[in-house]
C-alpha cells in the first residue's frame, strides 16, 4: 500500500490559538500579606495580585514574566517538585519584574548580561533582602542565587553586587 500524501494545500490548520492563563491568586495564597510584596505594590497590592495571570509551561526553566503583557510564566514541573523556599523567593523575584513591567521598564535588555542587567539586580536585591528576613544564611542565599545555568564566575559576580560574601 502506498502512502497517501494529502499535501499542503489540502489541509486546514486552525492557527488562532490562545494560551490558557490561570489566576495567580488561585495558586499562590497569602502573598498579599507579605511585607516584601506590599513594599512593591503598596495600596495596589491586592488589586495587582487579583489581576495577575499565570501561564504554566511543561518544559524548561523556572519562572519568568512575559514582556508583552506582564503575566507570569511558571514551569509546572518546577512548581511541583522544586524546593518550596526557592519557589517562594522566585515568586518574590518575579513580582519585582511584574512591578518593573507596570512601570514600563524593558525586562530583557540585551545590552546587559543576565547577572548585570539592572532589572535583574533590582529583583535579586529585593529577593535577597527577603531571604535574609526569613533567616537564610549567607551560604543558603549563595546556593539559591547560583542556578545551574550560571557559571561560577557569574554567580560570584552577582553575589558580590548583592553584598553576599561567600566563598564556595
Ligand atoms: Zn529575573
Amino acid at each position: 500500500m502506498s502512502t497517501i500524501v494529502i499535501g499542503f494545500d489540502k489541509v486546514k490548520i486552525i492557527r488562532d490559538v490562545n494560551v490558557p492563563l490561570f489566576r495567580f491568586i488561585d495558586y499562590f495564597k497569602g502573598f498579599e500579606e507579605v511585607e516584601a510584596v506590599i513594599r512593591l505594590f503598596g495600596d495596589e497590592t491586592e488589586k495587582v495580585l487579583n489581576e495577575l495571570w499565570i501561564e504554566f509551561r511543561s518544559r524548561r526553566g523556572y519562572m519568568g514574566v512575559n514582556d508583552q503583557d506582564g503575566h507570569l510564566i511558571i514551569n509546572a514541573e518546577y512548581l511541583r517538585n522544586g524546593d518550596a523556599r526557592d519557589i517562594y523567593l522566585d515568586i518574590i523575584h518575579e513580582l519585582v519584574h511584574v512591578k518593573q513591567f507596570m512601570d514600563g521598564k524593558q525586562l530583557r535588555d540585551r545590552r546587559f548580561n543576565y547577572v548585570e542587567r539592572p532589572t535583574e539586580i533590582e529583583a535579586y536585591r529585593h529577593t535577597v533582602e527577603e531571604a535574609k528576613n526569613i533567616g537564610m544564611t549567607t551560604k543558603q542565599i549563595f546556593e539559591y542565587l547560583k542556578t545551574e545555568s550560571m557559571t561560577d564566575d557569574d554567580a560570584m559576580k552577582l553575589a558580590n553586587v548583592l553584598g553576599i560574601n561567600y566563598l564556595p
